[in-house]
């Protein structure tokens, strides 16, 4: 049986770079601020692959009350969530992620985050997708406030 799961987050940016995403830090003159490094595509992942196996959200495992979780490193939240998914006999078949962010470029750092996910992940990398789209200037995305991330997982 195939599962399929669907997440998405978004953060603030604030002054001070660099920006960490995808695992891997992004030289820019922002970053994204939250309880942990606030990283929206793995935190978009965590909650496509728990919402596949129906075990809740990112939230409800790893909460934003827990003070050990403050500036957390996402990989090692997302590592524990696929550890969840191995140990109930789950596999994940592929990814599809896609950044809202209207800067900075993010095509160029693609392959490195593309490696770096297959790599948290513990899949070949043509099985993780990752697209970047801008939100046209508008909203919070558009005014460069904030950096989204959505994010489907197939799980078998
Ligand atoms: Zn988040």
């Amino acid at each position: 049986m195939s599962r399929v799961g669907q997440g998405w987050d978004i953060h603030r940016l604030v002054e001070g770079g660099p920006l960490r995403l995808a695992g891997v830090d992004v030289p820019f003159d922002r970053s994204l601020l939250g309880h942990s490094d606030a990283d929206v595509v793995l935190h978009a992942l965590a909650d496509a692959l728990l919402g596949a196996v129906a075990a809740g959200d990112i939230g409800t495992h790893f909460p934003d009350t827990d003070p050990s979780l403050r500036g957390a490193d996402s990989a090692v939240l997302l590592r524990q969530v696929v550890a969840l998914l191995q140990a109930r006999g789950h596999s994940i078949e592929n990814v599809d992620v896609t950044v809202l962010a209207e800067r900075p470029k993010l095509g160029p750092h693609f392959d490195r985050m593309r490696r770096r996910l297959a790599d948290l992940l513990g899949v070949a990398v043509e099985r993780v997708s990752l697209k970047a789209k801008s939100t046209e200037g508008l909203g919070a995305v558009g005014r460069g406030d904030a950096i989204a991330a959505l994010a489907v997982a197939l799980v078998s």
